[in-house]
């Protein structure tokens, strides 16, 4: 680690106890940083902060909710306007990131090198507080860090590591391989960590419960998506692993993460200024669900000062101890809404298992491929298997729309989305 990283984590060690008023001083303190360094040096926000901004050149924090919100829409049309002429000392240099996300936008952000280390460690702070060895982890990925596709097996990422079982550095498991592999691949280097999106580790540990000798995990981390109750249930079945998800993006960086075996995210309030707002553009009260709108403090770069990344969360509390602000409900980053001439619908409630047990299916995935019609592909488990498909149409029908025709098609892969992600629920309906 680091000197610097180091220097960060022993701050993050700290600062989770700190009373809410220090962290927000902590807070501004970081934002007027970001606010005044975005003013100078980045075109797309020469006027955009006037609003807070006094004449004597001091920051008027009542009128934060003045300051328009940032769109994905903007990071993809507007992104050379929004990338810095110059970095504050010490924060360079960067490194671009390409990330086509579920919403479709394909954006690329600038990353410093300070913001690296800080999301180590923000990282390491996670891994300490659910005392997870990071050593002997392996990650299952879709491409490498310059953003090109996979076309190994697996490789090893990292400098050499003395603490892993075999020396090396992290493993890197190339996600299209069959699953079947993958468990060969992670029995044979010793791996008891995984990171992967939960949707594709369910597919994984569905495989691991049917293999002979089945592959042993001490835990699962999730990111990406969020981590279901039932996903947790099955990855301690499977495995016998903990699982936690962690609440990032690549435009935000590491933003959150499961506090202990509840649903509930703990916020990194160091790294990110979070709101939850309503449709009014008015902070959302403890339990009501908003927009999540985010501004990271190190992204110098490339700021996202209000940042829009689509989703949704509510404010929770939490009675762990620590002080780090708590949100729960996460949605919109996994499963797509469903198109009909009514208006949307989502798939929640779902009988997800109703669904495994009756194609008796290792995956699947629900693609609404015309307006009425719903085309389930599913993995068969076993080769043999007469499916059961009348109890699955009934609840469709019930669940999402009642005129839907279903269709079923087994296939040996559920297709993954550019980013890598199994989602479930898709729409495929030209927009
Ligand atoms: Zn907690």
């Amino acid at each position: 680690m680091s000197e610097l990283q180091q220097k960060i984590l022993d701050m993050l060690m700290e600062s989770q106890f700190w009373p809410p008023e220090r962290m927000l001083e902590f807070q501004r303190s970081q934002l007027a940083q970001l606010l005044r360094h975005a003013r100078e040096n980045v075109p797309f926000y020469r006027n955009r902060l006037d609003p807070v901004f006094k004449s004597n050149g001091e920051i008027d924090w009542d009128r934060w909710l003045q300051i328009p919100i940032v769109t994905r829409a903007d990071l993809r049309d507007r992104r050379s306007e929004l990338l810095a002429a110059k970095l504050p000392p010490g924060h360079g240099p960067t490194k671009t990131f390409t990330t086509s996300g579920s919403s479709g936008i394909p954006v690329s952000i600038e990353a410093t090198r300070l913001w690296g280390h800080a999301n180590r460690a923000a990282n390491r702070r996670f891994n300490r507080l659910q005392a997870i060895r990071p050593a002997a982890g392996a990650t299952i990925a879709v491409a490498d860090d310059n953003g090109d596709l996979l076309s190994v097996e697996y490789y090893f990422k990292g400098k050499p590591n003395p603490e892993r079982p075999n020396g090396s550095g992290e493993l890197v498991l190339n996600r299209s391989l069959p699953e079947a592999r993958k468990l060969d691949l992670l029995q044979e280097n010793g791996i008891v960590n995984l990171y992967d999106f939960p949707n594709n580790a369910e597919v994984l540990a569905r495989a691991n419960l049917i293999r002979k000798n089945s592959v042993k995990l001490e835990v699962v981390s999730c990111f990406g998506q969020g981590l279901t109750a039932d996903q947790r249930a099955l990855f301690q079945e499977s495995f016998g692993a903990r699982s936690f998800g962690i609440y990032s993006s690549e435009e935000g960086g590491m933003l959150g993460f499961h506090c202990g075996d509840s649903l509930r995210y703990h916020l990194n309030p160091e790294m990110a200024f979070i709101e939850i707002l309503d449709a009014g553009g008015l902070p959302c009260g403890f339990g009501e669900p908003g927009r999540i709108v985010i501004t990271p403090f190190y992204s110098t770069a490339l700021p996202l000062i209000r940042y829009e990344q689509g989703d949704t969360a509510e404010l929770q509390t939490c009675d762990c101890g620590s002080r780090l602000p708590v949100i729960g409900n996460i949605s919109g980053r996994q499963d797509q809404f469903l198109r009909f001439p009514e208006g949307i619908r989502s798939a929640t409630g779902l009988r997800q298992a109703l669904l495994r047990e009756n194609l008796d299916a290792l995956a699947f995935q629900i693609a609404q491929v015309e307006t009425f019609k719903l085309e389930i592909r599913f993995v068969p488990a076993r080769v043999k298997k007469d499916i059961n498909p009348d109890p699955i149409v009934t609840h469709i029908r019930q669940l999402i729309h009642p005129k839907l025709d279903v269709v079923f098609k087994p296939v040996e892969k559920v297709p993954l989305n550019p980013g890598g992600k199994l989602q479930r629920i898709v729409c495929e309906l030209a927009s």
